[in-house]
């Protein structure tokens, strides 16, 4: 039967799904072959459908424990941090050979969930995102935890929830997917009310249903519906599209397509106009650069800035940070997060992009604003 994430698995051009620990580690036996072996039968036929496809892996922790016969108990940070490291390359292991099965290759991607978020960390924000793009553009496919090792506050399960949402936002991905061991969001906590009733699609995260989530900071809302929901928020707000889904299913992702009982979330903006609300909103430009007429046009035509349409760069920024650009005449046009700091965008400024790599002294990026990170002001303000 068709439903609104039936249809949304079936069109999505990219796609982040997180897996969570339970249902990929037995905490006796370790991976969960073949239920993993049937999730990445279906990425495999997504990804030769054309779909990009991001995993979001959680399990190291889980993994880890296993192997280094860790006691039963809550552990303590260091003792995840050192069950994380242990488990990684495991758990890197188990999709790689998977994944082989389907001819296909992951690129692990370990990232602090401080480098997913542009406001703090633009410069991991911009490399990390470099290197998720290329991967997807070779046609791997990227495999994403947490890099709990280093996490410098405590490991929380659920963690990887909101990981993927900024993920998904990041990578302006179309859905983001959270497989985990309950098919969606209820009226009610199942657990608290038998009769609660499963809600098939929400239009919009309100008040009324976060409640249905459950109340936060309760033990038990730790990894649950209150952390998914936050995640939605997170991801419907950037134009990202989120399932809630069992699981506990082998093939649980042709089982949403199949109609199985789930929960979509709706977003109401496309990515590439959430990210522009967002870019416009950075307030805090650290420096300016001036465009020329040539440039400035372009960029109303929805191009990127490359160096040679720079005429002037001001101020002291980082690659990352937001900065203003003016034409030619002075007004400002918009707003961008910038390629590259401003002592390389000044030694740069109006060159050929075949010149880049003498002038750098090494090969740069052709870009110095990418059209994606871009926001412009209105076309009034041309000169
Ligand atoms: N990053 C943790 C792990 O891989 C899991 C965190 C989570 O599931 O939210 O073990």
């Amino acid at each position: 039967m068709a439903n609104a994430s039936s249809n949304a698995v079936k069109s999505a051009k990219r796609i982040v799904v997180k897996i969570g620990s339970a249902l990929l580690v037995d905490p006796n036996t370790g991976v969960k072959q073949e239920w993993l072996d049937s999730l990445v039968a279906d990425v495999a036929t997504l990804h030769g459908n054309g779909a990009q496809i991001l995993l979001v892996s959680s399990g190291a922790i889980a993994m880890g424990r296993n192997l280094l016969k860790l006691p039963r108990r809550a552990l303590k940070l260091d003792e995840n941090q050192a069950a994380a490291a242990v488990g990684q390359i495991e758990l890197g292991r188990a999709w790689s050979q998977s994944l082989a099965k389907h001819n296909l290759v992951p690129g692990q991607i370990l990232l602090t969930l401080h480098d997913t978020e542009g406001q703090t960390g633009r410069r991991s924000y911009l490399n990390a995102r470099d290197t998720i793009e290329r991967l997807l553009s070779v046609n791997a496919i990227p495999v994403i935890n947490e890099n709990d090792t280093i996490a410098t506050s405590e490991i929380r399960y659920g963690d990887n929830d909101r990981l993927a949402a900024r993920v998904a936002t990041m990578m302006q991905a179309d859905l983001l997917i959270l497989l985990s061991d309950i098919d969606g969001l209820y009226t009610a906590p199942p657990v608290q009310d038998r009769n609660a009733l499963l809600i098939p699609c929400v239009e919009k995260i309100t008040p009324k249903i976060e409640a249905m989530a459950g109340s936060a900071g309760s033990e038990l809302s730790r990894g649950g519906m209150v952390t998914k929901i936050e995640a939605g928020k997170i991801a419907t707000r950037a134009g990202a599209a989120m399932i809630i889904a069992s699981g506990k299913r082998n093939h649980p992702i042709a089982s949403i397509i199949e109609g199985d009982p789930c929960t979509y979330f709706a977003t109401q903006l496309n990515q590439s106009t959430a990210r522009k609300v967002w870019i416009d909103g950075q307030l805090e430009t650290s420096g300016a650069i001036t465009v020329d007429e040539g440039a400035a046009r372009a960029l109303m035509r929805g191009k990127s800035l490359l160096p040679a349409g720079v005429t002037n760069v001001s101020g002291i920024f980082s690659r990352g940070d937001a900065v203003a650009i003016h034409a030619l005449s002075g007004p400002l046009i918009g707003r961008g997060l910038i390629a590259y700091s401003s002592d390389e965008a000044a030694k740069i400024l109006g060159a050929q992009s075949d010149k880049l790599e003498e002038l750098l002294g090494y090969p740069g990026r052709p870009t110095l604003i990418h059209r994606d990170d871009m926001a412009l002001i209105s076309k009034e303000n041309l000169p």
